[in-house]
C-alpha cells in the first residue's frame, strides 16, 4: 500500500511539473488594429485592407496561432488558466463606424473573439464623425465582442492640460478619463468594463497606478513585442498592425517568444532627464538564448552597441537621447531552439512633467 501511495504521488508531483513547463511556454500576441476597409484607397496609414486583413488572420492560424479572448488573458493571469501556447488576440482602438460595419462581421462570421476599446467622448458624436455609435457598440458587446475603455477623451495621460495645476486636479483629472470613462460603457453596454487600452501608449508609473485603484484588471500599451507568464497584466505588450504592413510582417510581429528582464535601467515607465546615460538590463530567461545574438535597438530601430558584463550578467550600452520624447528599448535575439525572441519597455526622457508631479 505504501508503496502504491509513493507511486501515486511521483505520478502527481510529475503531471504538475509537466503542467508548470507547458504554461511556461505559452505566449500571448496582442494585435493593435484602428481601421478596416474594403478597398485600399482609404486614408490613414493604421487602415488595412479587409482582404488583406482576413490573410493576416488565415496565416496566424496556419502557423498555429489560437486567437482567444481578453476574457482568457484575463484567467490566464489571475485564474492560472491554461492557455493554448501560441495564443493571438485581436483589438481595435478608438470604436471607429468601420470596426462595426466590416471588422466585426468579418470575425463573428468566423467565431473570432475580439476586443473594441472605446473612449464615450468619441462614440457619443457617432456617426457624423467616422465613429461607431453606442447602439452599435451595445450590439457588439450583447453578441460576445470585449468592450474595453480608451479613457474618456483619448488624451495623453501623462501629460494633464494646462487646467491642472495641483496633484488634486491631476487626481480629478485622471478618474474622469479612468473611472467615469468605464462608468459611462458599463452603463451604455450593461456589462462591466474590466480592460483598459492606453491611449498614444503612453503611461507612467502614476497612472500604471491609478489604473489599478480603478479596479481594471488587464491594461496594454502599444510597445510591441509579445506576452508570457511573467508579463505585467496592467502592462501588456501590444503590437500595431499598420496598412503597409505584409502578412509576412504580421506573422512576424506575432512570433517571437518573450524575454523577460530581471531589471532595467531606466526603469519600465520611468521618466529621465539626462540627455548621455547608459541602457543596463539583467535577462531573466538567459539561458535560453544564443549570447551572441542578443542585440539592442533603441528609439525605433538604431541597433546600439552592447557590452556584456559576465560577472554582473548585466548588458549594457551608452545612448543619447536628443528630443523630450518616449522612447522605446527592444532586444531582440535568437533561442536555442532557434526561434526569435524579444523584450521591450519604455521610458520618457524630459516629457513635459507637471511640477506636482516632480
Ligand atoms: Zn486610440
Amino acid at each position: 500500500m505504501k508503496g502504491f501511495i509513493c507511486i501515486f504521488l511521483v505520478v502527481i508531483i510529475f503531471s504538475f511539473g509537466f503542467a508548470q513547463v507547458s504554461v511556461d511556454k505559452t505566449r500571448i500576441s496582442i494585435l493593435c488594429y484602428h481601421h478596416l476597409d474594403l478597398n485600399p484607397k482609404y486614408k490613414t496609414p493604421y487602415t488595412v485592407d479587409s482582404g488583406k486583413f482576413i490573410e493576416q488572420i488565415e496565416a496566424l492560424q496556419a502557423e498555429g496561432f489560437t486567437f482567444i479572448s481578453l476574457k482568457d488573458v484575463e484567467d490566464f493571469y489571475y485564474k492560472h488558466k491554461v492557455i493554448p501556447e501560441k495564443s493571438a488576440v485581436i483589438t481595435f482602438d478608438d470604436g471607429n463606424h468601420n470596426t462595426y460595419t466590416i471588422a466585426y462581421p468579418l470575425l463573428k462570421k468566423r467565431h473570432i473573439p475580439f476586443a473594441v476599446f472605446v473612449y464615450p467622448s468619441a462614440i457619443g458624436v457617432g456617426h457624423d464623425r467616422g465613429f461607431a455609435n453606442w447602439a452599435d457598440v451595445k450590439e457588439m458587446a450583447d453578441n460576445g465582442v470585449i468592450i474595453g475603455c480608451h479613457a474618456f477623451d483619448h488624451p495623453f495621460l501623462t501629460r494633464p492640460g494646462k487646467s491642472v495645476a495641483t496633484k488634486e486636479q491631476y487626481d480629478k483629472w485622471l478618474k474622469n478619463e479612468l473611472a467615469n470613462s468605464k462608468a459611462i460603457i458599463e452603463s451604455k453596454i450593461s456589462k462591466n468594463v474590466d480592460y483598459f487600452a492606453v491611449p498614444f501608449g503612453a503611461f507612467d508609473a502614476y497612472v500604471d497606478k491609478a489604473l489599478k485603484i480603478y479596479g481594471y484588471k488587464l491594461a496594454l500599451n502599444v510597445d510591441g513585442g509579445n506576452n508570457g507568464i511573467y508579463s505585467e497584466p496592467l502592462n501588456l505588450n501590444r503590437s500595431f498592425v499598420m496598412k503597409d504592413d505584409s502578412v509576412k510582417a504580421v506573422v512576424s510581429k506575432t512570433n517571437s517568444s518573450p524575454i523577460y528582464f530581471d531589471s532595467t535601467f531606466p526603469n519600465n515607465l520611468e521618466r529621465i532627464n539626462n540627455q548621455e546615460f547608459t541602457i543596463s538590463f539583467r535577462i531573466k530567461n538567459l539561458d535560453e538564448l544564443k549570447l551572441a545574438s542578443i542585440t539592442l535597438l533603441f528609439a525605433g530601430n538604431r541597433k546600439e552597441n552592447l557590452v556584456f558584463d559576465k560577472n554582473a550578467n548585466t548588458f549594457s550600452a551608452k545612448v543619447k537621447v536628443f528630443k523630450e520624447s518616449y522612447y522605446g528599448v527592444s532586444v531582440a535575439a535568437e533561442g536555442n531552439n532557434g526561434k526569435p525572441y524579444r523584450g521591450n519597455w519604455i521610458f520618457q526622457y524630459n516629457c513635459v512633467v507637471p511640477s506636482f508631479l516632480k
